[in-house]
C-alpha cells in the first residue's frame, strides 16, 4: 500500500496544482512505496510567496535568540524521530538503515550548532578618518533561500543549508531529489511541531527541469544553495547569473587518497575502504582515486582485497549488511558502464566487477565493490566521477609525483594523506588543490568546519561559521554626530 504525500507550503499540506503525483521507488524491493506530488512553477511560486511573506511577518520580527530556541527544538525533534526519518530515507535511496540513522542523529547536531550561532551574528564599529562620524556594520538575512539537493543524503545535505540559513534569519523553499523526496516531507512535520511560523520552511517535490529551475529563476529567491552533479550545477549557475543571484554549489569529486610507504598500513587500508565503499561509493567525497607509493603497492592492494572480500551485500535494512543496492537504475547503468570502460582502457580488475541480482538481493541492482589496478591518470576511470563502489588504484614514486597526479584533474573536493611523517603531511596538505585534506583519516566532517570544493567541485562553503556568511547581506551604516 503506497502512501500519498502532499506539498508542504505555509505550514499546510496542499495538493500540487498540476494534479499529478509521481512514484518513489524502494531500490531494494523495486516497488513504488510512496506517491509524491509533482510540483510545477505555480506551486513553487506559492511556496516562495509564503517564504517571502514570512520574512515580513512573525519570523522576520523574531529576535535571534527566539530563532535559536526554535532551531534547538527542531534538533531535539529530529533526534526523537531519527528512526522514522532514517526509515523513509533508507527506503528511498537504499542506503544502510544503520548508516542513515547515524546521519540523521548527526543532522540534529547541525541544528544545535547553528542554534548556538544565531544570536552571535554581529557587525562591528569601524574607525573612520573623519571627525564626528562613525560607521558600523549590520548583518542581515538575504531573504528567501532555495535549497536543491541530491539523492544520496537528502536530510543531511539539506540541513547543511537550512540550519545556517535559518540561523541567519532567512526562509526556505526546499526541493529534494526526485529520487528521494519523502524524508524532507516527514521533516516538514517537525517544523510545525517545533513551532516555526508559517512560511519559514516549505517543501516542493518534483524534477530539476520544472520545479528546480522554477526555484532558481524565481525573482524572490535570493540565494540558491545547490548540491548535485556538475552538469546540474553549471545549469543552476547559468540561470542564477541571469538574475544576478547568489549561489553555493557543492558538486562532484574524484578525490585522491594517498598512501605513503611510511603509513600505518592497517589503518590506511581500513580508511581507504571506508573512504570509497561507504554508502556504496555514492558520496561526493568518495576517495575513488587511490594513489599508493610503489614500494608498498602490491602488499597494500592485497590488504584491500582481503577486507573487501568479507563485505556482505544485501538488504540495507539488515544490520549485518555492509553494501546495499545502487540507488537508482540510471545510476546502476552508469556504474556498470564505467566498469566496462575501465576494462576497455586496459585497467586490471583486481577484485569485484560483477553485478549481483536474485536471491537475497530482492529486486535490487547491486554492483560488487570493485578494485581496478594498473590505472593511469589519463584514463577516464581515473578522471571521471563514477559515484559507485569502484576504486581506481594508481602508483606513485615520491611526494611530488603524488602531488602531480593528485592535482592533475578538474575536481578538487577532498584528498586523503596517510603517513607517519609530520613534515610530509604538512607538505602535502599545503599543496593539494582540494577544499578538505584529511591526514591519517578520511571522510571526517563536522558541523563546526567548512566543507566545499576547489575547481569544478563547487563554489562557496557549507559547515562552520563560513556557511552562515553565504546567507547574509552586510549593511554599512554611517552616523554623523
Ligand atoms: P543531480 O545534479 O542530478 O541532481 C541534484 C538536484 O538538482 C536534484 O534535486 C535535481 O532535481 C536538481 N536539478 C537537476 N538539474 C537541475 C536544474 N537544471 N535546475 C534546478 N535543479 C536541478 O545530482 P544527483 O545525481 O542527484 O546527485 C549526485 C551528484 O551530487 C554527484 O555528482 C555528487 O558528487 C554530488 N554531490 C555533491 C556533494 C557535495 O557536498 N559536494 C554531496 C553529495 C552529492
Amino acid at each position: 500500500m503506497t502512501k500519498r504525500y502532499q506539498l508542504f507550503i505555509n505550514n499546510e499540506w496542499v495538493d500540487p496544482q498540476s494534479g499529478e503525483w509521481f512514484s518513489s521507488l524502494d531500490p531494494f524491493s523495486g516497488e513504488a512505496w510512496a506517491e509524491v506530488p509533482l510540483a510545477n512553477e505555480n506551486d513553487v511560486d506559492q511556496a516562495v510567496q509564503a517564504a517571502s511573506a514570512a520574512m515580513d511577518g512573525a519570523w522576520g520580527k523574531m529576535s535571534a535568540t527566539d530563532r535559536s530556541m526554535l532551531l534547538h527544538k527542531l534538533g531535539a525533534l529530529i533526534e526523537a524521530h531519527a528512526d522514522e526519518l532514517a526509515d523513509v530515507e533508507s527506503r528511498d535511496n537504499g542506503k544502510l538503515k544503520s548508516e542513515v540513522t547515524g546521519q540523521v542523529r548527526y543532522t540534529a547536531k547541525y541544528f544545535y550548532y547553528y542554534a548556538g550561532l544565531a544570536d552571535k551574528i554581529q557587525g562591528s564599529v569601524i574607525p573612520i578618518d573623519k571627525p564626528k562620524v562613525f560607521n558600523y556594520t549590520r548583518y542581515e538575512p538575504v531573504g528567501v533561500v532555495g535549497t536543491i539537493t541530491p539523492w544520496n543524503s537528502s536530510l543531511l545535505l539539506t540541513a547543511w543549508k537550512v540550519a545556517p540559513a535559518l540561523a541567519a534569519g532567512n526562509t526556505i523553499v526546499a526541493k529534494p531529489s526526485e529520487h528521494t523526496p519523502v524524508s524532507l516531507l516527514v521533516l516538514a512535520d517537525l517544523f510545525v511541531k517545533a513551532g516555526f511560523p508559517p512560511g519559514v520552511f516549505n517543501v516542493v517535490t518534483g524534477f530539476g527541469k520544472g520545479c528546480g529551475e522554477a526555484i532558481v529563476t524565481h525573482p524572490l529567491v535570493k540565494v540558491v544553495a545547490f548540491t548535485g552533479g556538475d552538469e546540474g550545477g553549471r545549469k543552476v549557475n547559468e540561470l542564477a547569473a541571469k538574475h544576478l543571484k547568489r549561489v553555493t554549489l557543492e558538486l562532484g569529486g574524484k578525490s585522491p587518497n594517498i598512501v605513503f610507504d611510511d603509513a600505518d598500513l592497517t589503518r590506511a587500508a581500513n580508511g581507504v575502504i571506508t573512504g570509497i565503499f561507504s554508502a556504496g561509493g555514492q558520496t561526493c567525497m568518495a576517495g575513488s582515486r587511490l594513489l599508493v607509493q610503489e614500494s608498498v603497492h602490491d602488499e597494500f592492494v592485497e590488504r584491500l582485497i582481503s577486507i573487501t572480500s568479507k563485505a556482505k551485500l544485501g538488504d540495507p535494512k539488515l544490520p549485518d549488511v555492509q553494501v546495499g543496492p545502487v540507488a537508482t537504475k540510471p545510476q546502476f547503468d552508469k556504474v556498470v558502464s564505467y566498469v566496462n570502460v575501465a576494462k576497455a582502457e586496459g585497467a586490471t580488475c583486481a577484485f569485484g566487477g560483477n553485478v549481483r541480482t536474485g536471491l537475497g538481493f530482492g529486486a535490487g541492482q547491486f554492483v560488487e565493490p570493485t578494485i581496478f589496478t594498473d590505472v593511469r591518470n589519463d584514463m577516464r576511470i581515473a578522471q571521471e566521477e563514477v559515484f559507485g563502489p569502484v576504486l581506481s588504484v594508481l602508483r606513485f614514486k615520491d611526494e611530488d609525483d603524488a602531488l602531480r597526479i593528485a592535482n592533475d584533474i578538474r575536481f578538487g573536493l577532498a584528498a586523503g594523506v596517510w603517513t607517519k611523517s609530520l613534515h610530509r603531511a604538512m607538505y602535502m596538505s599545503e599543496r593539494l588543490k582540494a577544499g578538505t585534506v584529511w591526514i591519517n583519516n578520511y571522510r571526517s566532517t563536522s558541523f563546526t568546519t567548512p566543507f566545499g570544493g576547489y575547481k569544478d567541485s563547487g563554489l562557496g562553503r557549507e559547515g562552520g561559521v563560513e556557511a552562515v556568511k553565504e546567507f547574509l547581506e552586510v549593511k554599512s551604516v554611517w552616523v554623523s554626530t
